[in-house]
C-alpha cells in the first residue's frame, strides 16, 4: 500500500467516527507540558499520614517528582497549579462493573465513561459483557478518541445451565460439566480476557475443575458463588475474589441435602454467627481471598423494597427482612476487614441509568460504597484503599498504579477537603489527572452535561 493511499485512508477512517471525535476534542488535551501541583496535601493511601505542603510534577503519563514544596525542582515550561487547602489521592477503582450491557441498544452507543470520569473512577474491572465492544473502548481511550476509565474485563461469563433471558444467554458460556469448564477458560484466554467471571449456575465438578484450569492458565478468578459450592470451598480452591456480601449468607442457606429446601435467609443469617464469620473470614485472610461486596447493590434491593411498601403494604414483611439481612452485611464487612481480608469497593452497575438498579449508578454510587464502609467500621484511610491500593494489589499492577508516590501512572484525584476527616469529602472533587492529563471541574461538568443530553 502506498503511504499516499495509507493517509487517505487515515483520514477516512478518523472522518468516520466523527461523532466520538467531537466528544474528544472538549475533553482530550494533550497535555503537552509538565504538570504541576504545589502546596497540596497528598493521601499516598499507603498508610503513611497526609503529607502537607507537598509539590508533585506530572510528566507525561507518570510522577516524576513529589517532595515538599520548596524541595523540588519545578519544570521551567510547567502548567502550575496552587493546590493549596486541597487533597491528593490516586484514582479510583469500581471493582465490580457491567459497562457493555445495553451498549448496542443506543446510537452512539451510551457509556457510562462521564460519570464515572467524572467522579474519580479513572479504573474499572468489569463483570461481565460484550468483549469486542469493551476491546474498541479500550482502543478509544487509549487514542484518545474518548475519554474514560482503564478497564480490565471479563468478557462473557462462565456459567451453568440455568434459567435465563435471552439477552443474558448471548453473553454467556454455558458450562455442563468439568471438560466443558477447563475448555471454556482456555477459550477465554485466547480471546484476550483479563480474568475469568464464574457464575452461580456452574456444578460443583465443574467449578473445581475451572478454578484448578485458571491456575494452570495463571488467570484470575472472580466467584459469583455458585449454589452448589460452599463459599469457604471456593476460597480454598484459589479464586482471586468472591462477590457480593449476600452470598455468605446463601452459602449457608443452600448447604441443603440434595433435594432438601434452601433455607430462609433470616435464618440461615442468624446461623451465621460472629464466630463463624470470624473463623471463615481469617481463612479468606490466609488464603488470599479478596472480598468484594457490593453493599451499595444489596442496599438497592432494600430501596425497592421500600417503594414497594409505599404502595402496598403487604411487602412491609418482605422490606424489613431486607433491612435486616442488610445491617447484617454492614456489620461483617467490618468483621471482615478486622480479620484482615482484602477489601474491594464495587457497585455492581449496569451501564443503563435508571435501569435494572436505579439507585446504583455509574460513579456515584462508588462513593456510596467509601461512606457503607467507613460506617461498617474501617478508618477512612482503610475504605480509601478498598477503591486504590487494593484492586492495584488484586489486579497486580501495583508497581505502576495504586499510590500516589513517585514513578507511578499519574491517575489522581484532588479534592476540596480531607477524605480522612470525612469519607463523604470524596465526592467533593476539584479536578483529575488521568493518565497524565490534567481535567479541570469545568471538564468534569461538562463532560457529565453532554453525557446528559
Ligand atoms: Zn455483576
Amino acid at each position: 500500500m502506498t503511504r499516499k493511499l495509507l493517509a487517505a485512508l487515515l483520514v477516512f477512517s478518523l472522518f468516520s467516527l466523527s461523532p466520538a471525535l467531537t466528544f474528544a476534542q472538549s475533553t482530550h488535551n494533550s497535555q503537552p507540558k509538565p504538570l504541576v501541583f504545589t502546596h497540596v496535601t497528598v493521601i499516598d493511601v499507603t498508610g503513611a499520614p497526609a503529607r502537607p505542603d507537598m509539590t508533585i510534577v506530572v510528566s507525561g503519563e507518570s510522577i516524576v517528582a513529589l517532595g515538599k514544596t520548596g524541595k523540588v525542582r519545578i519544570p521551567k515550561d510547567a502548567q502550575v497549579i496552587n493546590a493549596a487547602g486541597k487533597f491528593l489521592i490516586p484514582g479510583l477503582w469500581d471493582m465490580h462493573t457491567h459497562l457493555s450491557f445495553y451498549a448496542d441498544t443506543k446510537q452512539p452507543p451510551f457509556t457510562a465513561f462521564p460519570a464515572l470520569i467524572a467522579n474519580g473512577v479513572t479504573g474499572v474491572r468489569d463483570m461481565g459483557g460484550r468483549l469486542e465492544q469493551i476491546d474498541r473502548w479500550r482502543k478509544e481511550i487509549a487514542d484518545g478518541t474518548i475519554t474514560g476509565p482503564r478497564i480490565f474485563q471479563a468478557g462473557a461469563y462462565v456459567d451453568g445451565q440455568k434459567e435465563m433471558s435471552e439477552f443474558r444467554a448471548s453473553l454467556t458460556i454455558v458450562v455442563n460439566n468439568p471438560e466443558e469448564a477447563r475448555r471454556a477458560v482456555v477459550a477465554q484466554k485466547q480471546r484476550g480476557v483479563d480474568f475469568i467471571k464464574v457464575h452461580n449456575g456452574v456444578s460443583r465438578e465443574a467449578y473445581l475443575a475451572l478454578a484448578a484450569e485458571c491456575r494452570k492458565q495463571k488467570l484470575l478468578l472472580a466467584t459469583h458463588l455458585p449454589r452448589s459450592v460452599r463459599v469457604a470451598e471456593a476460597s480454598d480452591a484459589g479464586t482471586k475474589s468472591l462477590e457480593h456480601i449476600e452470598t455468605l449468607i446463601e452459602s449457608v442457606a443452600f448447604d441443603v441435602a440434595a433435594g432438601e429446601k434452601t433455607k430462609d435467609p433470616l435464618a440461615a443469617m442468624d446461623e451465621f454467627t460472629d464466630e463463624k464469620s470470624t473463623a471463615l473470614f481469617a481463612r479468606f485472610a490466609k488464603n488470599g481471598t479478596y472480598f468484594v461486596p457490593t453493599l451499595s447493590s444489596y442496599r438497592s434491593f432494600v430501596q425497592d423494597a421500600e417503594r414497594l411498601v409505599a404502595t402496598d403494604a403487604k411487602y412491609k414483611p418482605a422490606a424489613e427482612g431486607r433491612k435486616k439481612l442488610f445491617q447484617r452485611f454492614v456489620q461483617l464487612v467490618g468483621l471482615m476487614q478486622r480479620s484482615g481480608v482484602n477489601v474491594l469497593a464495587a457497585t455492581d452497575f449496569a451501564d443503563k441509568s435508571g435501569g435494572r438498579r436505579p439507585d446504583v449508578s455509574p460513579g456515584f454510587t462508588l462513593h456510596d460504597e467509601l461512606a457503607l464502609f467507613v460506617e461498617a467500621g474501617m478508618t477512612p484511610m482503610q475504605a480509601l484503599q478498598t477503591a486504590t491500593l487494593n484492586p492495584a494489589k488484586y489486579l497486580n499492577i501495583r508497581k505502576n498504579y495504586g499510590t500516589v508516590e513517585k514513578g507511578k501512572i499519574a491517575d489522581l484525584v484532588l479534592l476540596e477537603a480531607n477524605p480522612l476527616d470525612n469519607i463523604k469529602n470524596t465526592r467533593r472533587i476539584d479536578a483529575l489527572v488521568l493518565n497524565g492529563k490534567y481535567l479541570a471541574k469545568e471538564v468534569l461538568q461538562k463532560l457529565l452535561a453532554d453525557a446528559g443530553k
